[in-house]
This record gives C-alpha cells, structure tokens and sequence, in this order.
C-alpha cells in the first residue's frame, strides 16, 4: 500500500515538476525581455498562468480519459476534431499528460476516413503521444513536439502526407515503429541528441525526405527506419553509430546517401525562396517544398546552370495541377511526377533528352502530351497508367522507347510521330502501346496497333 501510494506521488510530483519546473512549459518559450506584458507563462492544470494569471486558450469540447495510475488525463478519441486544435495543460483540474492511441487519428482501428484537423498544438504537459495518434492526419503541415514530451508512439504520424516541418522536442527519447512512415513531404528531420532510439520504419517510405541530422544519443536505428528515402542524400551522424554511404544497416539511413557527416559540414542542398531544393552535387532539382499547386520551374538552378530533375522529385505531389519546365532542364528522373494525379497539364521543352521510368506513371489527369525532338528515350513505363490520356506527340528524335512506357492508358487512340513509318519500325515500340485501338500517323503514313501500315499518297 504504502509502495503504490508512493509510486502515485512520485507520478504526481513529476507531473508538477514538468509543468513547474521547466521554462520552457508555456506558450511563450522565449519569454521576451520581462518587461510587461512578457511573461513566461506557467500554466496550472487549471489552465491559468501562476505568474500571470493569463488563461490559456485551448480547443473546448475535446474527450479525455482519466489515469488512475498518474491521476492525470489522456486526450481520447476525437476524430471529427476539425480545423486547429490548442489541447490544455489540465482537464477537471488534473494535468493532461497523454495523447491517447488514435486520438485524433483518421483510422479507428478498423475504417480510415478523412481527417480534418489542419493543425495541433502540443503543451509541454504531454510527456507521451500515443500509437497513431494522428495517424492520416493528412491535413497537418506541421507539428511541434515539445521538450516535455519523452515518448512518440507507434505509426504517430503514420500517412501525414501534408507534413511538411516536424520539430521533434530536446525530451523526446523514443520514436516508436513507423512514426512517420509516409509523410511524403517531409524534406528534413533532425532528431535530437535526446533521442536513443528509432523504432523500425520509423521514416519508411519519407520519400521528400533530402537531409536527416542524427543526434548524439542515438543508440539504434530500427529495421528500415529510413527504407525508400530514395534521395536522402545528406546525413548529419552526431552518433557514434558507424554510417557510411551506401551502407544498408542503421535503418537504411543511408542508403542512398552521397554524404555522411560527422560535424556541422554545410549542407550541399539550397532551398529557393519560393521552395525548390536544388543539389549541387548532382546539378539537379532534388524537390519541391513550397505549397503552390500551379508551378514554373526556375530558368536556372540556384547555382546559375543548367539542371535535370532528379528522381520521386515531385512524387505523389498530388495537388500538382500544371507545370512548366523551362528549357534548362535536361533530364526528367525516374518516378519524377508519378503519382501526381492532379497533372493536369505539363510542358516538356526542347532540351529535355530523356524521360526516366514511371516518370509520369499514375497521372491519370493528363490528357495530352508533346514530347519535343529532343527526347531521345523514354523510358519503361513512363506514362503507365495515364489513363486520361487521349493523344500524344511524339517528337522524331526518339531511338528507345521502353516497356510499357504507355501500358495502360486505355484511352489513348490518337499517336502522333514526327519522324517516318520506317523510323517508327526501327523503334519498334509496339509492346510499349498496349491500348485496344491506336492508330501512330508518321509523316509519310500511319501506322496501327497490330503493325498495319497504309502510306500516304
Ligand atoms: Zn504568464
């Protein structure tokens, strides 16, 4: 009796030290100068600030559920929380310590739905954020964690495909299984020296993901923590984990990497004012991290030259409705648009040479499309499944064009090339077409999809 009493007042003390004793446990983390008006809030459970007795405001209406072990409450299940959400540092006068498992999540264990939180704020009250708390939040573009925070849960923010900054607090040890697997739009995470461990596929599947700072505390990056980061070309290693290039241990982390670091090297990425990451390196356009949805791609890379887009550069950017490549770009990159569903429009200039495979696969949107003569290849299932396209040009420098490059756009009847039928003949790309009814009209003829020529008068 007297070990579980003292086991609920060491829960309790710690709650109060977390809330009390920290600076940092108020809105206003910096504090400002102390003149009036500038206080560094610390906030009660009755959410009123002791030093000056400001209320916080927070989100009303939300669910909890109480912990007899802590005498503390979790945030419950609220799934139709919409729009911004403020939680409070205490509910019935005890601390909020939890954000419960899935409690804002689009998934309820059996049904995903959509979700429509569009922002959260986390006070430094909450020491741990459950098992996919806000997993499918797909609405959230940034979340930060706060220093009071140890623990982020399993598949937390699994799917948050909108996530674009996630700041991960000085507190927080462990990140549980796939945390983030999937936030797509994610470009950069650095992970704190607090941190020990990375639970498996914690950052699968982050395919923006370009550069990851790895703090001194790491210990054990989990299996595939970092799997299908296909350009995560930059790591910061602050561990004494041995990570090198290439290296598929440590969750992958680099696996794809050009630099390990083990100082405070300067990044070899820039990101543009308006938010394209070009690589030096590589002489590419590695991303996008902007949030316009209609864009022109710069004349030039951020170091003045020429560039090619690299490849999942604007991967299963979905809300991608137009784009217009200016005619510095050389290369379009494996994966470069795939999944890009909203592509309504693209236009590839005379200096592209080459489309990489499954460039464009999946952008059923699209309904036309120009190829210049400047494209020599195209690669194996570039436009797959292009399924709203109805008519394509096909410029007359193409020498190669791939498997399945156009495998099934079933709607795609009308095939311009503007070289000869012989010309087409030698490029023989009729496995490459695999729609019912098509019909490739040459300049001296046309040809159809069982190979049937008719030559023009
Ligand atoms: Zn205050």
């Amino acid at each position: 009796m007297k070990q579980k009493f003292l086991t609920v007042l060491l829960a309790i003390v710690a709650a109060f030290c977390l809330c009390f004793g920290l600076a940092a446990c108020g809105k206003d983390g910096d504090g400002g100068t102390g003149g009036e008006g500038t206080c560094k809030h610390q906030y009660t459970a009755d959410n009123v600030c002791i030093l000056c007795g400001e209320e916080w405001g927070y989100t009303k209406g939300l669910n909890y559920v109480y912990d007899e072990e802590t005498d503390t409450y979790a945030v419950g299940e609220n799934v139709n929380a919409s729009g911004k959400v403020i939680l409070p540092y205490g509910y019935q006068g005890k601390f909020v310590t939890k954000i419960g498992r899935l409690a804002f999540s689009g998934y309820d264990g059996t049904n995903s739905f959509y979700s429509e939180l569009t922002s959260i704020t986390i006070p430094n009250c909450v020491t741990s954020i459950g098992d996919g708390a806000f997993a499918l939040c797909t609405g959230l573009t940034s979340v930060t964690i706060p220093d009071g925070t140890t623990l982020i849960g399993n598949s937390a923010f699994f799917g948050c495909d909108g996530l674009m900054s996630v700041t991960i607090g000085n507190g927080v040890t462990e990140i549980g299984n796939g945390a983030f697997y999937e936030c797509r739009r994610l470009a950069e995470i650095a992970i704190p020296d607090s941190v020990t461990s990375i639970g498996d596929g914690a950052f699968a599947d982050c395919s923006g993901l370009t550069g990851v700072i790895l703090g001194n505390g790491v210990a054990e990056i989990g299996e595939g923590a970092f799997e299908n980061c296909y350009k995560l070309v930059e790591v910061w290693n602050h561990s004494s984990l041995d990570i090198r290039e290439g290296d598929r241990d440590n969750g992958e982390v680099a696996h794809y990497a050009d630099h390990v670091y083990s100082g405070n090297e300067a990044s070899k990425r820039t990101v543009t004012d308006d938010g394209y990451i070009f690589y030096e390196d590589e002489e590419c356009l590695l991303g996008y991290c902007g949030t316009e949805k209609s864009l022109t791609l710069p004349a030039k890379s951020s170091y003045g030259d020429d560039y090619w887009i690299y490849q999942y550069a604007f991967y299963y950017y979905d809300v991608l409705t137009s784009v217009t490549i200016p005619d510095s770009v050389t290369w379009i990159g494996r994966e470069a648009f795939r999944g890009c569903t909203g592509l309504t429009s693209i236009t590839i200039p005379d200096s592209v040479t080459g489309i990489g495979e499954n460039a464009f696969e999946g952008c059923r949107g699209l309904t036309r499309i120009e190829i210049p003569d400047s494209v020599t290849s195209i690669g194996s299932c570039a436009f797959y499944n292009c399924s709203g396209l109805t008519s394509v040009t096909i410029g007359h420098g193409v020498t190669e064009i791939q498997f399945a490059a156009f495998g099934s756009c079933s709607e795609l009847t009308d095939i311009q090339f503007k070289g000869t039928v012989a010309e087409w003949q030698t490029i023989q790309p009729l496995w490459s077409i695999f729609t019912d009814d098509y019909t490739v009209t040459c300049t001296d003829g046309t040809v159809d999809e069982k190979g049937n020529v008719t030559y023009f008068d």
